[in-house]
């Protein structure tokens, strides 16, 4: 008589089994996307880490080479962070690097790559745009972070704005520039020019 009530009692308990095992599942490849996500990303700024950089750099460099496709690259930096720091305090530059990183992520394609190179540098690599496009971004950054209120502070009982702005070097694999380290190299040197030629600038390699 008990025959059938065990057997359904028994399939039930296997159908339990089954969800309870896919349910764990599923939550482990939630965590692992997540951790994957977290490695690559640097936690401070919500954009890409160097590793994941390096990586993207050699990938877009042999597409660039194979299919012979504009590929640029722009160097990003703070102009006088460290003053910046100074006065305002560290927690007031992490909100402004924080903030940056949303600004340039919204402004840029989403096929442009956004990663913190150094403590206040930030790399754009853009593949298949060309020179021109890249130099139009750059400005169009260069002015958005100018008008941009990235932070507020409390100054003797004030709140009070606090903003910044950015020299921007750009360069575009071409010429003499044949691999991406050539490629970082040269728009590292066009950031500096941009800075020596009273910062808040965009400078182009060539
Ligand atoms: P320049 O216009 O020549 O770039 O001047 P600068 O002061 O920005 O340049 P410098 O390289 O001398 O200083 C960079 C500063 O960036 C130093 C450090 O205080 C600040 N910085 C780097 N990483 C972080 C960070 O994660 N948080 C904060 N708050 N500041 C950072
Ligand atoms: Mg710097
Ligand atoms: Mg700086």
């Amino acid at each position: 008589d008990l025959f059938v009530p065990v057997v359904f009692f028994l399939g039930a308990c296997f159908v339990l089994l089954v969800g309870i095992l896919s349910l764990q599942t599923a939550i482990d490849v939630r965590r692992l996307a997540t951790l994957e996500q977290e490695n690559i990303t640097d936690p401070l700024m919500r954009i890409y880490n160097r590793r994941y950089l390096d990586r993207r750099l050699v990938d877009e460099e042999r597409r660039a080479l194979r299919y012979e496709l504009p590929l640029s690259a722009l160097m990003i930096d703070i102009d006088h962070f460290k003053a910046i720091n100074d006065a305002h305090g560290h927690q007031i530059g992490d909100a402004i690097l924080h903030n940056l990183g949303k600004l340039i992520v919204h402004t840029v394609r989403n096929t442009d790559i956004v990663a913190r190179y150094g403590g206040e540098e930030i790399l754009i690599v853009a593949p298949n745009t060309p020179v021109g496009t890249a130099a139009r971004l750059a400005d169009r950054l260069r002015l958005a972070v100018e008008n941009a209120v990235l932070a507020t502070d409390i100054v003797e009982g004030k709140k009070k704005t606090v903003r910044v702005t950015v020299s921007i070097g750009v360069a575009y694999l071409g010429q003499d520039v044949h691999d991406v380290r050539a490629l970082l190299q040269v728009a590292d040197k066009a950031m500096y020019r941009a800075k020596q030629e009273g910062r808040n600038r965009v400078a182009i390699n060539n």
